[in-house]
């Protein structure tokens, strides 16, 4: 089949949910990925902040295939070995007491969210509690994470929404404590807000909430399914900050591909779980485990915090080079290998532009242009990203 049939089949069968690029992806190679035409993509997107070791790791795939032919899955009323295993590894590189696995992130803020009110229904008895959450956050798509969703543009369409859910500013403490009552059972953040436009959280924020919630004995959430998993030089962005929550939300790279996602909490907040409370058929499959434990395995074999820390700075520096140079760009900010340059004008074209050169590139908002590229990405390749990017701001100019 032509590139142009699968094109006109997908957008006649699938559920029009996206507006697509007009590329059909057909395979991966370290930070590569080629179309059906066999024409190669430097890939700054990893499939939105998920493909962290690159496509095609050896020891990855191997793993899985191995998986595949043991035990692809058994429900959640039997242990498996996998799931043991990447518990206790989560639960070891997040600082949680205990984890549950889930299919998605969404599930995972799911998840996070009946936690916390059901420690708050434990505690008093009343099924009253609110959640604050920020504004400009995004927390997923099903109907409880999106009630947590600072975005109108997300919500309207599906109100109403869950009840108990109120925002406040980000990065404003006293916004938030201007919202807290004796009906608060938790504060969800994300520390580096992504889909809102890479915004870090301040230390002082983050240590003023954790302050807040152990005073009044409220549960602190971190979203960390895209700023986690090493994204921004450390295994989970909380702790370059010093704040540690209460629960925390895990996906997208965890599995580097394979669809799983997690939230962990501190003994306290996950003891408000009983039997019966929560559970999903697929979530912490040996199948969907065990890429979770060889994700996790790899990070300390390749040594990546530390090759992160270091290309880091080297694309912060590049991307600050950029805005000096043209005055289009309006600001550069975010974590790690989680940036985002802002624009005067809306990024479309340029990522268009860019895909026409070779350069996948994705937007967090209409202006700003999101780099989240695979974690394994070195100094050259950033090169060749900036290189594309400013011919393409040269023919603009
Ligand atoms: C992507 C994302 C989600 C939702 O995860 P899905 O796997 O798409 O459901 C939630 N929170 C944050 C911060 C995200 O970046």
């Amino acid at each position: 089949m032509e590139k142009q049939e699968y094109i006109t089949k997908a957008e006649a069968l699938l559920m029009h949910t996206y507006n697509r690029y007009q590329l059909v992806l057909d395979k991966g190679e370290g930070v590569y990925l080629y179309d059906t035409d066999g024409k190669s993509y430097l890939d700054f997107a990893a499939g939105i902040a998920v493909f962290a070791l690159g496509y095609g790791n050896e020891k990855y795939n191997k793993a899985l295939k191995e998986q595949i032919d043991k035990l692809l899955h058994t429900s959640n009323l039997y242990y498996n070995v996998p799931a043991v295993n990447a518990a206790e590894k989560f639960t070891k590189a997040s600082g949680m007491d205990r984890v549950f696995f889930t299919n998605s992130g969404t599930e995972a803020i799911e998840g996070a969210v009946k936690l916390a009110r059901k420690y708050y229904y434990k505690k008093h008895g009343r099924a009253d509690s609110e959640i604050i959450s920020m504004e400009h956050s995004f927390h997923g798509r099903s109907l409880g994470a999106l009630s947590v969703t600072g975005q109108p543009k997300y919500r309207e369409a599906f109100e109403p929404l869950i009840g108990g859910t109120v925002f406040a500013e980000f990065n404003n403490l006293e916004s938030v404590m201007n919202q807290v009552n004796e009906r608060t059972c938790a504060i969800l953040v994300e520390p580096v807000q992504g889909e809102g436009g890479l915004f870090p959280a301040k230390e002082a924020f983050l240590k003023g909430l954790r302050a807040l919630c152990d005073q009044k004995d409220i549960l602190l959430i971190f979203d960390e399914i895209q700023c986690g998993m090493g994204r921004t030089g450390t295994m989970f962005a909380y702790e370059a900050y010093g704040v540690k929550p209460d629960i925390i939300a895990s996906a997208k790279a965890l599995g580097c591909g394979v669809p799983v996602g997690a939230f962990g909490a501190v003994e306290k907040a996950a003891n408000a779980f009983l039997p019966g409370d929560h559970g999903t058929t697929y979530g912490g499959n040996p199948f969907a485990t065990a890429a979770v434990n060889k994700v996790f395995e790899l990070y300390e074999e390749m040594n990546l915090l530390t090759h992160v820390k270091e290309v880091s700075d080297y694309l912060e520096h590049a991307l600050d080079t950029l805005k000096q140079k043209y005055s289009i760009i309006t600001d550069r900010r975010g974590k790690g290998l989680m940036q985002g340059l802002e624009f005067k004008c809306t990024v479309n074209d340029i990522i268009l532009k860019a895909m026409d050169k070779g350069l996948i590139i994705i937007s967090a908002g209409a202006n700003v242009l999101r780099f989240v590229p695979p974690l394994i990405i070195t100094k050259e390749q950033i090169d060749d990203m900036t290189a594309v990017l400013e011919s393409i701001l040269l023919e603009n100019s």
